[in-house]
């Protein structure tokens, strides 16, 4: 079967397994969930075609022209929130033969409206899998877990036993030399990577538990160091991003994962999402001796810690960014904006969080307005409020405004953030300077002009 796998049309957009934000510095990920799940249905003989609409001016014609050339058998995309609009557009010039195909967390928590917009099957669990079983068994879903069809819901999760089983990213299938990344090194070659799956905690803004369940299940060290291994000597990586939503659920697992890459002498730096515990100094310095080079906390909002059910304390957070310093990694602060905070008017809610952040010491930071994306509890709460607008596109991390009415303009306060943070950590800003890539710098450049005029 011949099967083409899109991205989104946005130029900006992150989309890549739970990532869907508009990049406010431009970064362009690899669509890696992509090209995993056409890696496994190659190893069965399906002929696959990753094409990352991105990087054209012109994405729809492209599409188009590729359509005439390929002519696929089926399309397959990550239907998420943030580009739902620009999904469903895909999904409506595509000819009706072509069977259309869904994964992500949109379709998930609302196939319905994925077929009333075209598509023909929504997957749900490891797509790979998911795909694999309904491909092989000629498109019929029956019996198939994970596979839901018109008036056909299927919410069992159709998984892997065992992660270690999907093949290592095929990385020829897109140009590497078009990605770039805020955080990797000018002029090094870099990719994204998941190494583990589901998450057990329950925060109500998080969509991990419902794009993979709450089953928490991990690649072992020993996998994921030999795919580094591979991914550098076939292809020139020098950096990996892991997307994994909690890099460390498990103490065990990231120690034995950086012995395995000491044991393998890799030399590859690497980044990735980290939970403030468990979080200890000897684990943050083996990370740093096996490459890791900079760590992102989830920090949210530490006043609103029990409200968003983070399972985690204010102290613990600012000790993960100490010892981080002290194990010589940079560490991020992910901030998040709440529509229920306490504070009265937008500036005082952005000096708070500039004033965390200056306390954290972070060594740079994001900051995103909460998002209630559909299968998570915020939605359900704030749908039960009524005050949920239905217009897809506002449910953008990265975007300017919210999709949901608010005693404060989330959007001023995260404007106010950027145009101060310079000011107050010029140190953190100039060290950042030094390796961003030149596209993505300008990018910056741009984007702080424009909060600046708004303001
Ligand atoms: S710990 Fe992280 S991945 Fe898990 S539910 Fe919370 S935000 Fe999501």
């Amino acid at each position: 079967m011949k099967i083409l796998y899109v991205t989104t049309l946005k130029r900006d957009m992150v989309k890549v397994w739970l990532c869907q934000e508009t990049s406010f510095f431009g970064s362009l990920i690899p669509p890696v969930d992509l090209v995993s799940i056409a890696t496994t249905l190659s190893q069965d003989g399906h002929l696959a075609r990753v094409l990352d609409l991105r990087l054209y001016k012109k994405p729809l014609d492209v599409y188009k022209m590729f359509l005439k050339e390929f002519k696929p058998d089926a399309l397959v995309l990550n239907l998420a929130t943030a580009s739902a609009v620009y999904d469903y557009e895909i999904v409506k010039v595509t000819p009706r033969e072509v069977k259309k195909i869904a994964f992500g967390s949109h379709a998930i928590a609302l196939p319905e409206e994925a077929f009333q917009n075209g598509f023909d099957y929504v997957l749900y669990g490891d797509p790979e899998k998911a795909l694999r079983d309904l491909v092989n068994n000629n498109l019929n879903a029956q019996g198939i877990d994970g596979i839901s069809i018109p008036y056909n819901i299927n919410r069992t999760p159709n998984l892997f036993e065992d992660l270690d089983s999907i093949p290592y990213l095929d990385l020829s299938m897109i140009e590497l030399n078009r990605y770039s990344a805020v955080y990797v090194d000018r002029g090094r070659l870099f990719t994204a990577m998941l190494s583990s799956r589901g998450c057990p905690f329950r925060c109500t803004y998080c969509l991990n538990p419902t794009f993979f369940s709450r089953r928490y299940r991990t690649q072992s060290p020993e996998r994921i160091a030999e795919e580094l291994k591979f991914l550098n000597r076939r292809f020139g990586i020098e950096e990996v991003l892991f997307l994994d939503a909690t890099f460390n659920i498990s103490e065990l697992q990231v120690i034995k994962f950086c012995e395995e890459l000491l044991k393998r002498n890799i030399k590859i730096n690497w980044l990735c999402n980290m939970r403030v515990e468990p979080v200890n100094l000897e684990m943050l310095k083996l990370m740093k001796e096996a490459g890791c080079k900079r760590v992102m906390y989830g920090v949210e909002d530490v006043a609103l810690l029990e409200d968003i059910k983070k399972d985690t304390t204010s102290q613990k957070i600012f000790d993960a960014f100490t010892n981080s310093r002290k194990a010589g990694l940079a560490a991020d602060a992910y901030v998040i904006l709440f529509p229920d905070t306490k504070h009265l008017n937008e500036v005082s809610y952005a000096k708070y969080i500039l004033n965390l952040l200056k306390q954290l010491n972070a060594d740079a930071f994001q900051c995103n307005i909460a998002i209630p994306f559909p299968g998570t509890e915020l939605f359900k709460s704030l749908s039960k409020e009524g005050s949920l607008k239905s217009d897809w596109a506002l449910y953008d991390p990265g975007g300017k405004k919210m999709p949901y009415c608010s005693k404060l303009d989330l959007g001023k306060v995260k404007r106010i953030i950027f145009i101060r943070y310079p000011f107050m950590n010029l140190k953190n800003i100039l060290n950042l300077l030094k390796d961003i890539d030149l596209k993505s710098l300008k990018k910056m450049l741009k984007k702080y002009l424009e909060n600046l005029m708004q303001a």
